[in-house]
């Protein structure tokens, strides 16, 4: 044997020993320890290799199975025609390599029609009904052998027990993905976090973790879904069908199975590519987590000429989507104090690229997950990044300690004051108790005070707050108001005319409303929203000073312990020196002049927000909404009256369209609350 060939040999055993412990990990126990980007490069390797030395190739290799066995604790289930999985595409080369291996095998060059499918992040089953009744449902397991989990598919609220509707054959088996929504897998992993019960990694996790369980009755508290995508079994076989796989997907719709909201169909692979990109474009606003889209020739007649390999249809291929975790090394870790004291511990990561961007820090949190996660400076960690959320360290891989890592010790004192670090028995949050005089929190307050929602000082970024805190210029909020051109002049980066400026916004900014200097003041828990009904209910801040703690829980979403916060806030001697000096620099707003109950333009309306604001953020829109009456809620239903779509817009936006919702644009809302604030 030659040299070369050894050497693949030994590398060929060593990627099957991992990837079938991987598998196992991740399909046999629902607890994988890498992330997928890890496996789909292994993978990719073995494949290469195994394309290199075909004499090496072999059926056993992970690289021609599907899946994991099934468990034996749950009866087994053969499944009458095999589940498989898909083939890879990760690039757009590889995309059109895949359109063209289709033409050539189909001696054909015609364009060809694709069903294009968001790749759902869950796992697959079946679901058999007879005579329109659910009767049985499986994981895919093996492909040939899968698990039976009737009881535990019965309770996903939006499977149908009874189908509906026209031309239903006697048996059919419709196939499609178990996911849990985004919004679920944080509520489930928030309770999990308070009950100490299992934290999951990632959606994928918590909705195999959440079907595969012996106990229906837990599955059932379980935020899962189901989405259609494919038709098993069906007889008799006289039973017409329609001929492309869309229209069958739309078939099954009709008979009450639901759908993935942002399906479509494609001309040839560039339009492909196109759909792609522009499920790639709203991904981060999608209720629920995807790793790619998957194209599937869209006439039967050619899927069946086309017909399958050893794990795969010929006919599909998924397109993977940049990994949203990644494994990289924690270097360090540092405590950052914000505006009210809480002490956050960030990783400091060797930068990796995850989530279509290079990250270096992470959030740990607090101390709580340090010790959950178990983790040592030095480790092998997994880092999610999802959408816009904070970079999160999910797990450990323990198995590349060396020994040389260290523990990670929480303060006891604040790193940048050195005041006593505290922890309160019922909070997870260890907090500075040094308030302004701690420089980190003095700054974290100046900025939130100077921000956007807030006072919007043009000009009055972060790191001239630094400077300016730094400089021993501003102590308390109402000194950025008493500033003068000598005091900025000579700062990093302020000459006289971008001083001169500053001065200006400061002036301009004394115009404000009752909600924003609210907002501005940093009251723990005071949020716009917040903020806007305390200025609502009380309209004078006078009657907000002295306010008694039962008054405060009359305003709308105050509950005790907001109340508490407001509360101990305007009754604290430091505060009440800072409201005062405000006030003598001449800050103003105008006063509230509250619509009578009942003739709120937006009385009794319900609607829903999605997409990017530009001119506004979201919470934004929401307070002011509400302000004129509306109610703002999650999702578009039926009962929504208008739906608020800024850039991006993704499937809730198609949502309302197909239940013929009206739609406002952002230039339509700002003229809106132009018109009616
Ligand atoms: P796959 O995920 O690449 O594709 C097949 C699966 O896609 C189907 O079984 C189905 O569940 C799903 N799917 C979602 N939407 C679909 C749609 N519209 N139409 C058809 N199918 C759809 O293949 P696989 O065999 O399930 O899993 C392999 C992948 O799993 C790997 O690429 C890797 O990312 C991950 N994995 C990770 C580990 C780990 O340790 N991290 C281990 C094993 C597998």
């Amino acid at each position: 044997m030659s040299e070369s060939l050894e050497q693949a040999k030994k590398e060929i055993a060593t990627l099957r020993n991992q990837l079938n412990e991987y598998n196992y990990q991740y399909y046999v126990l629902d607890d994988p320890t890498v992330p997928d980007a890890v496996y789909d490069r292994d993978m990719q390797a073995l494949i290469a290799l195994e394309k290199t030395y075909p004499e090496l190739r072999s059926v056993n290799s992970p690289s021609q199975k599907v899946g994991g066995e099934a468990l034996s604790s749950f009866e087994q289930v053969t499944h009458e025609v095999p589940m498989l999985s898909l083939d890879n595409a990760f690039d757009e080369a590889s995309l059109l390599a895949f359109e063209k291996r289709l033409k050539d095998r189909l001696k054909d060059t015609a364009t060809l029609h694709f069903s294009c499918e968001p790749k759902l992040d869950g796992l697959a089953v079946s679901i058999l009904y007879e005579n329109g009744q659910l009767v049985r449902a499986a994981t895919r397991g093996d492909g040939q052998v899968g698990e039976n989990i009737t009881a535990n598919v019965r309770t996903i609220a939006n499977v149908p027990l009874t189908l509906r509707g026209e031309g239903l054959p006697s048996r059919v088996e419709v196939r499609g993905e178990v996911f849990m929504p985004r919004d679920g897998f944080v509520k489930l992993n928030e309770h999990q976090r308070q009950s100490g019960g299992k934290v999951f990694a990632n959606p994928r996790n918590a909705a195999a973790g959440s079907l595969r369980q012996l106990d229906s009755k837990i599955t059932a508290k379980r935020p899962l879904m189901f989405y259609a995508y494919s038709l098993g079994v069906v007889q008799p076989d006289s039973v017409e069908l329609p001929d492309t796989h869309s229209a069958r997907l739309h078939k099954l719709a009709s008979w009450g199975l639901p759908l993935c909201p942002d399906i479509d169909v494609a001309e040839g692979g560039n339009g492909c590519l196109d759909y792609y990109n522009r499920i790639l474009n709203v991904r981060d606003n999608l209720p629920y987590d995807i790793d790619g889209v998957v194209f599937k020739v869209n006439a039967i007649t050619l899927q069946q000429s086309l017909g399958f390999v050893a794990r795969a249809p010929r006919w599909a291929i998924a397109q993977k989507f940049p990994a949203q975790e990644e494994v990289t090394t924690l270097l360090d870790v540092e405590f950052q104090v914000g505006r009210t004291g809480a002490i956050t511990p960030v990783a400091r990561l060797e930068p990796v690229f995850v989530g279509g961007v290079t990250v270096s820090n992470a959030t740990l949190h607090n101390q709580d997950e340090i010790h959950r996660l178990g983790v040592k400076v030095g480790d092998t960690v997994v880092i999610r990044r999802a959408g816009d959320v904070i970079p999160q360290v999910v797990s450990v891989l323990e198995s590349k300690r060396t020994g040389d890592e260290a523990d990670i010790a929480f303060p006891s004192q604040c790193p940048v004051c050195g005041s006593q670090v505290e922890k309160l028995e019922d909070e997870a949050v260890a907090r500075c108790t040094g308030g302004l005089i701690c420089a980190a929190q003095r700054k974290q307050a100046l900025k939130h005070f100077a921000s956007r929602k807030a006072f919007d000082i043009d000009g009055l970024g972060d790191k001239l707050v630094d400077q300016l805190v730094d400089a021993d210029l501003v102590h308390s909020p109402a000194d950025f108001f008493t500033l003068s051109l000598s005091n900025l002049i000579g700062l990093e980066r302020m000459a006289e005319k971008s001083a001169t400026k500053l001065l200006s916004s400061l002036e301009t900014a004394k115009k404000t409303t009752l909600a924003k200097f609210l907002y501005a003041l940093g009251i723990r828990e005071v949020g716009e929203a917040t903020a806007s009904n305390l200025a609502m209910h009380f309209e004078t801040l006078e009657a907000i000073r002295s306010a008694s703690l039962e008054a405060l829980v009359e305003v709308q979403d105050v509950g005790e312990v907001v109340a508490t916060h407001i509360f101990n806030f305007f009754n604290e001697q430091h505060n009440t020196e800072v409201l005062e000096a405000l006030l003598r620099e001449g800050i103003t707003w105008p006063t509230i002049e509250k619509p009578s109950e009942g003739n709120l333009p937006l009385e009794g309306k319900t609607c829903v927000i999605t997409g990017t604001l530009s001119e506004m953020g979201r919470s934004d829109a929401k307070a002011r909404l509400q302000l004129l009456g509306a109610k703002v809620a999650g999702s578009v239903s039926k009962n929504t009256d208008f739906l608020v779509a800024g850039e991006k817009a993704g499937s809730k936006l198609t949502k309302a369209q197909e239940l013929g919702v009206e739609v406002w644009d952002e230039t339509a809302l700002v003229s809106f609350l132009a018109q009616h604030e």
